[in-house]
């Protein structure tokens, strides 16, 4: 039987494919390009090109594959984005979750894997946060992810699917192969960002505000290498097909990095000088998310492999000096 990918061509969806294949797995990609890269697919997964909003395409899947659970990451995730147009977010992320999740049902596949997002904790009452700390989104992305896990939920009452969310803290570095990594565009995220400045592509990074009550004043994240989280995501799969309840995990490293290490550990790997201006704080920004990641480590065995963030900058440095794809 195979695994299922919607959003398998995007970032975190294409190392989570390569993973799976590593790993012995059949893989079926579903992907309508929009963000996601062909280039990304690996080429022993089979590929549909189309959209999760088009039931008729989604139903051809099931048919032609035997699917046994589905990883799903197809949404939009740009958090700027989906405040200017909060509607796109809406029709994609949460109509798209629906059609695919009426195709699963009707097809009688019952397990799914879910990208989810630490925004789904918008400014959060501690740190580290865990699952059960309130969920309250202060972005429109954040809450078309909290939608799609409460509507998997409601399906599960109702016709016993069983899901795991994964809610994911800061994604970044690239796939030890130096085939796949990170190109999003527009690019938002800090790590490629600070990497453009050392390429000749920007002339210096911007620090979003340096008067956060933080240590140095800038924003602390818990980043997490990619195929970390491709790993996460086989152990939830191999979980719900050995009969495993449903479930929320956050995946971190539980360790914060600010925005400033992050910026003087890039100086450090790349050699460069990387000039730096600080700006206005961006809008939504918690000061601090550090995820807890004991559930996933008690209940699905899993911890990250990478916790050294120079490590984790070094693969993104790796895989973007030497890619002709971006
Ligand atoms: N950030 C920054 N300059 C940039 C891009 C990001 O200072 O050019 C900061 C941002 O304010 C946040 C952190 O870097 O505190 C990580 O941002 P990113 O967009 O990578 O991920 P997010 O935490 O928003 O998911």
């Amino acid at each position: 039987m195979a695994i299922l990918v919607p959003g398998g061509a995007g970032y975190i969806g294409s190392h989570t494919v390569y993973e799976l294949i590593d790993s012995g797995e059949d893989v079926a990609v579903i992907d309508n390009l929009e963000t996601g890269h062909e280039w990304a697919i690996h080429p022993k997964a089979r590929f549909y090109k189309g959209d999760i909003r088009d039931r008729a395409f989604v139903d051809g899947v099931f048919e032609k594959e035997d699917i046994e659970c589905v990883i799903h990451f197809a949404a939009n995730s740009l958090v700027g984005e989906s405040m200017t147009d909060p509607l796109k977010y809406y029709e994609n992320n949460v109509h798209g979750t629906q059609v695919l999740l009426q195709s699963m049902l009707a097809h009688d596949v019952k397990k799914i894997v879910f990208s989810s997002t630490a925004a789904v904790y918008g400014e959060p009452v501690r740190t580290p946060i865990e699952e059960s700390d309130p969920a309250c989104p202060t972005n429109t992305y954040g809450d078309t992810k909290l939608t799609m896990e409460k509507m998997m939920a409601w399906t599960e009452k109702a016709h016993g699917l069983k899901y795991i969310s994964l809610r994911y803290f800061n994604a970044c570095g690239a796939h030890i192969s130096g085939r796949i990594g990170e190109a999003h565009n527009p690019e938002t995220h800090l790590i490629p960002l600070i990497l453009q400045v050392p390429l000749g592509s920007r002339e210096f990074i911007s620090i979003y505000g340096d008067d956060y009550d933080t240590p140095d004043g800038t924003c602390i994240r818990d980043y997490i290498h990619v195929t970390d989280l491709a790993d996460a995501h086989i152990l939830a799969a191999r979980h719900l097909n050995s009969g495993g309840e449903s479930n929320i995990f956050n995946l971190g490293i539980g360790k914060g990095f600010s925005v400033r290490e992050v910026i003087d550990c890039a100086r450090y790997v790349t050699g460069h000088p990387i000039p730096e201006k600080t700006t206005p704080r961006r809008s939504g920004d918690p000061a601090r998310l550090i995820a807890s990641c004991k559930k996933a480590n008690e209940v699905l065995g899993w911890s990250a492999k990478h916790t050294d963030i120079s490590q984790m900058i070094s693969s993104a440095w790796n895989w973007h000096r030497n890619t002709d794809l971006i």
